[in-house]
């Protein structure tokens, strides 16, 4: 991927266009090393970014690695916490702050589990996040050939998908 590439920027939007979040490619490779570390388990992340200023648009400018507390399993993925308050705390100088979560489900959906959506739903009420409308983008298949959607959580209870789905082959967008 030439450099130009990397920098790019990959815009996702709900069906009504009333949202969207936009990814840079240097953070599809990061969650592509990310996923050639782990194999056959889970592992995933939190989500750092800001809103444009009428709130529509959500702009990522990190992503993380799961945590060292965090636990996996081939089908199950626990976040771990830390060290995200105190990254957190840095951020919020630059406003930025917490968005949502990633994960990957090795040979899995590219869609939430119902736990995932549970843990949505505890995210959008928690007041340590302040975070009532988390996005989650869900990864799926293997580090080589993955797919990639967001989702997000709006009133309180509805998971939207924001399109498009990408897939990504040995780390090159198709
Ligand atoms: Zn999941």
């Amino acid at each position: 991927m030439g450099k130009q590439k990397y920098l790019e920027m990959n815009r996702f939007t709900v069906m009504d266009e009333s949202f969207n979040v936009t990814v840079k490619n240097e953070h599809i490779q990061e969650i592509n090393l990310y996923l050639k570390k782990t194999k056959i388990n889970e592992t995933g992340g939190i989500l750092i970014g800001y809103y444009s200023e009428d709130f529509k648009t959500a702009h990522i400018t990190m992503v993380t690695g799961p945590p060292k507390d965090s636990k996996s399993g081939p089908t199950w993925f626990h976040r771990g916490t830390k060290g995200l308050k105190k990254l957190l705390l840095k951020k919020w100088e630059y406003q930025e702050f917490y968005i949502g979560e990633w994960h990957f489900h090795p040979d899995g959906p590219v869609e939430p589990s119902p736990q995932d959506i549970k843990q949505m739903i505890e995210i959008s009420v928690s007041r340590r996040y302040n975070c009532p409308e988390p996005l989650m983008i869900i990864v799926a298949g293997k580090a080589s050939k993955f797919m990639l959607q967001p989702y997000i959580l709006i009133n309180g209870k509805e998971c939207l998908p924001l399109v498009p789905r990408i897939d990504i082959v040995d780390g090159e967008i198709s």
